[in-house]
């Protein structure tokens, strides 16, 4: 076992960046969206940031990727912050077990998706933004802009396009809840919204240290701003334990013992509770849309440290 001073974190990702750089890789790049597949594969990076303000980082961790689903767990700390509770009677918080864009549960629950990390709970948390806020894009990018306290993140409006034109599922997805009544505006409107954040650009580093505050109960550790509540933030860390690799959520929670959230993009980033947070970049995805050297680095990473919130 580690000691687990600063110093040994630098020497631990170095040591997994050599390994899983060496072995060979598996998976593939997302191509359903298009603009995804144009990302070198080979891309690898990990950057663990602590809540005392150290950075340690390895290999392509500084390089902006599309965040994608990750931005799912922003939106619903936003949601959160502005409606309360409420929330919860839109959306739920049961893992699905299903694919993150099934459509499956979706009919026979009569438009509630099961909680806000699969495709369908998200679009309902952007229906709830765009209700509440008067400009919900700028609005968005600047609430992810203060998390990150960082002014250089941006929408990438090609990958907006991208998704824009084949995403014939998540409109599925809208419509059949609007045909339930839990979407209050225009289904353009809302996927409009859904693809802006999902196409934010971040590095591993920028991505750990936006997430610092979920473990941190809430408040953002630079500022000591409280962005939501503790007891919210125990609610988000939880649904992001139970839901947030979908219907590999369980297995995430067996081997790496952290709650986390992953993208298409490639990136994964998980959250040790009073501690730190941990991203990693790779973009080859297994068949569940999770990264498959972001699972391994982290499940060997909780292994050495011997550090899970179990
Ligand atoms: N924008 C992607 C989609 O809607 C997000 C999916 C993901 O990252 N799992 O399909």
């Amino acid at each position: 076992m580690y000691n687990l001073n600063d110093m040994d974190y630098q020497l631990i990702l170095n040591e997994l960046h050599e390994l899983y750089t060496l072995e060979k890789d598996k998976g593939k790049v997302a191509s359903y969206i298009p603009e995804l597949k144009k990302v070198l594969p080979t891309k690898f990076g990990i950057n663990l940031y602590t809540l005392s303000n150290k950075s340690y980082g390895v290999g392509d961790f500084n390089e902006k990727f599309s965040i994608q689903s990750i931005s799912k767990v922003l939106a619903l700390t936003y949601a959160l912050q502005l409606v309360g509770k409420k929330l919860w009677n839109r959306v739920g918080v049961e893992p699905s077990g299903d694919p993150f864009n099934s459509l499956v549960q979706l009919e026979f629950e009569k438009g509630i998706p099961r909680n806000p990390l699969i495709n369908a709970g998200a679009l309902v948390v952007c229906d709830v933004l765009i209700s509440n806020l008067k400009k919900p894009k700028e609005n968005f990018l600047s609430f992810v802009q203060k998390l990150a306290d960082n002014s250089n993140l941006s929408y990438n409006l090609k990958i907006v396009a991208s998704e824009k034109k084949y995403g014939f599922k998540n409109a599925a997805h809208v419509n059949l809840m609007k045909s339930f009544g839990n979407i209050k505006n225009s289904v353009e409107v809302v996927l409009d919204l859904y693809y802006h954040i999902c196409s934010i650009g971040m590095t591993c580093e920028e991505l750990s240290q936006t997430f610092l505050l979920f473990a941190n109960g809430g408040v953002l550790p630079n500022t000591n701003e409280r962005i939501i509540s503790k007891s919210f933030t125990k609610r988000i860390n939880a649904t992001t334990q139970l839901c947030g690799l979908y219907d590999e959520a369980g297995k995430f929670a067996f081997k790496v013992g952290l709650p986390g959230k992953s993208g298409v993009g490639g990136g994964i980033v998980a959250v040790h509770p009073g501690k730190y947070c941990i991203t990693v970049w790779s973009p080859k995805l297994n068949k569940k849309g999770n990264s498959v050297k972001g699972l391994k680095v982290l499940e060997l990473f909780t292994t050495k440290t011997e550090a899970s919130i179990f």
